[in-house]
């Protein structure tokens, strides 16, 4: 463009050529920094339908504990709790560590079950869950980031799903490659049957097994094993995008905002080590200390033990001190020779050799 635009000013291009010069140097003028304008001057919109549903879920998530205390059978209560933690590994183990990062790879009864599992937290299909979630990661905390901790505590934590998304978010989800799950039948397949899969899955079965076990009301099993239930799981997914994107240590990349967070870990079957899974997105531990509360990464183990979950992948210790030692905030010691051993320490263990 530049180069035409030079010869033409020497006289040395046809009049077409000129036209042409005179279109791209217009373009150049207007076209662009009006996009950069629209960037600049993005202001988000609610989404009223999907803000209405939040307020919803979470108003009917109230109703339904107050219910878990004055009038819903005890047996109703334990499900509710105990579907929230073991439909969890779908999301953590499933549509997270296989399908959003590939971790490791599946047979097809694993697929099916953690499928199963995580349609039961009624958190989107897989596919979009994971188009957001690298999108996530690879502009993380920047316009781009679905939902950018940048932009505070609440648009990390739902504030993103009841707003429309910024133009980076749109552009960037075209961008990322996700070739692997559209060749995956199964995955396409979650895509399309979505709505009656949500309906079987999140709504009729939760609801029903109470009623038809325990002959609990459908009145009381509605607002508490659809309701709540799904009101808790969204919650504890939301706390990785939030909380863990803001409280805690960095021992491995301390110019990053992920952080490790305990609370969130216990919350989420392990996914509070988030400064570590941010470094190494690719480890299907999502954490460096594999099983130190890390249900998920014994969930994972325990099918790679009878063959159905293979091929993990894992950072070695030596990769681990390497980026800790170069970018951690000083709370990571990966053991004996790390700089940030206390001097003192240091000096006593060296005196405790001498006496060995
Ligand atoms: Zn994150
Ligand atoms: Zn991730």
């Amino acid at each position: 463009m530049t180069e035409g635009s030079d010869e033409c000013s020497k006289g040395a291009c046809s009049t077409a050529a000129k036209e042409t010069s005179r279109r791209l140097n217009a373009l150049t003028k207007t076209e662009i920094p009006e996009n950069k304008l629209k960037k600049e001057e993005f202001r988000p919109r609610i989404r009223w339908p999907d803000l209405t549903v939040q307020v919803f879920i979470h108003v009917g998530c109230l109703y339904g504990l107050y219910l878990c205390l004055v009038s819903a059978r005890l047996y109703t209560t334990l499900f509710a709790f105990l579907t929230i933690y073991l439909s969890g590994f779908g999301i953590t183990a499933g549509a997270h560590r296989l399908w959003s990062h590939r971790a490791y790879k599946a047979k097809w009864p694993l697929k099916i079950l953690l499928l199963i599992l995580f349609t039961i937290t009624g958190q989107r299909h897989v596919y979009v869950w994971a188009l957001d979630h690298r999108v996530h990661h690879k502009y993380s905390e920047t316009d781009a980031d679905p939902h950018n901790a940048k932009r505070g505590f609440l648009f990390s934590h739902v504030g993103w799903l009841v707003l429309t998304p910024h133009p980076d978010v749109v552009e960037k989800r075209k961008a990322v490659d996700m070739s692997d799950l559209e060749a995956d039948p199964l995955i396409m397949w979650h895509k399309k049957l979505y709505p009656p899969l949500f309906f079987l899955f999140v709504i009729f079965l939760p609801v029903f097994t109470p009623v038809y076990f325990w002959n609990e009301t459908i009145w009381n099993s509605f607002w508490v094993n659809f309701n709540a239930r799904f009101c808790i799981t969204l919650n504890i997914a939301f706390f990785v995008n939030s909380v863990a994107h803001m409280w805690g240590q960095k021992p491995y990349d301390r110019y990053i905002s992920p952080v490790e967070n305990l609370a969130v870990s216990l919350a989420a079957l392990g996914e509070g080590w988030h400064n570590y899974h941010h470094v190494f997105p690719w480890d299907y531990r999502t954490g460096e200390l594999g099983n130190s509360y890390n249900p998920s990464t014994t969930f994972i183990d325990f099918f790679a033990k009878i063959g159905w979950a293979y091929d993990l992948k894992f950072a070695s210790n030596s990769m681990i001190a390497r980026r800790a030692k170069k970018s951690g905030d000083g709370s990571h010691i990966w053991g004996y020779g790390d700089a940030d051993i206390e001097k003192e320490d240091l000096e006593e263990l060296n005196k405790m050799e001498d006496f060995n």
